[in-house]
């Protein structure tokens, strides 16, 4: 996933492959909920509160491991990874440069749910080998369940989303039916809108799916913006290096607001005009 906070909003806990590992302020306050909710349930006991911690900490553990392998393929590929922060919805790595090649974009985005697909075949494995019955209200059961959940909805190709990476990608593959990146990117985020408006419907079953659609709708407009700004722009960083950097913030085809919006990029935009396949 993409950032959607700032350093303010979070706390370092550790470091992990020379990552650092962030919590979001909101994280132990949904932990706190969750935790109160579970125990207000009549007849709830101090083993009902272990298994909830339990679990919750389970769930953070694969979204932790999960983003580790988008992290350490990107790594793998020179990519800097800034950090990892657990957020209420989820987990997310942020990198320094988003790569515009096909085959590290799809390589980095399938990494995620790869770990998952690895882990739920574990998992499972581990049940039918040891003829344990498969029951979701276990914590073994459980693990094999958000693997598989967590898995299957990241590959929905719903961009900003892995699935929507790996479609973009996909759509702008090698020739001969290469797209261009811009174009690849906006048949991407359409796409993703589409599936946004049925998680933003979805809404009236569950909050956090329509919370993640206007997520999806929000960072896909965000990112689309910011790949044809940065496509517009090259000739101005092959001259000048940055778009109004000797200009006075004058420069041709762009106003002064579309340079500051540009400024909040420039780490994504490090690197530009190297990176071609
Ligand atoms: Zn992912």
């Amino acid at each position: 996933m993409a950032q959607l906070h700032s350093l303010r909003d979070s706390f370092a806990i550790g470091r992990v492959f020379g990552i650092q590992i962030r919590v979001h302020l909101l994280f132990p306050l949904i932990l706190a909920f969750v935790l109160m909710q579970g125990l207000s349930q009549p007849g709830a006991s101090m083993g009902d509160a272990f298994y909830l911690i339990v679990a919750v900490f389970m769930l953070f553990g694969v979204v932790f491991l999960h983003e580790l392998g988008h992290s350490l393929v990107a790594q793998a590929f020179g990519i800097q990874v800034l950090d990892i922060t657990f957020w209420p919805l989820g987990g997310m790595a942020r990198m320094a440069e988003l790569p515009e090649k096909p085959r590290v974009e799809g390589l980095v985005a399938i990494a995620g749910p790869a770990v998952n697909g690895v882990l739920f075949t574990a998992g499972l494995g581990l049940h039918l080998i040891l003829g344990l019955p498969l029951e979701l209200n276990t914590l073994p059961g459980y693990f094999v369940y958000i693997n598989l959940a967590m898995g299957a909805f990241n590959l929905i190709p719903a961009f900003p989303m892995d699935g929507g990476r790996i479609l973009r990608a996909w759509l702008a593959r090698s020739k001969p039916n290469r797209r261009d990146w811009v174009q690849a990117t906006a048949i991407a985020v359409n796409v993703g809108r589409f599936f946004a408006f049925l998680m933003i419907l979805a809404g009236t079953y569950s909050c956090v799916l329509a919370l993640i659609g206007v997520w999806v709708w929000w960072m896909g407009a965000r990112e689309l913006w910011a790949v044809r700004m940065k496509h517009k722009a090259q000739r101005f960083y092959d001259e000048a290096n940055y778009p109004g950097s000797e200009m006075g913030g004058s420069t041709p085809g762009f106003t002064p607001e579309d340079l500051q919006k540009l400024e909040s990029f420039r780490g994504q935009l490090k690197g530009f005009g190297r990176d071609k396949d």
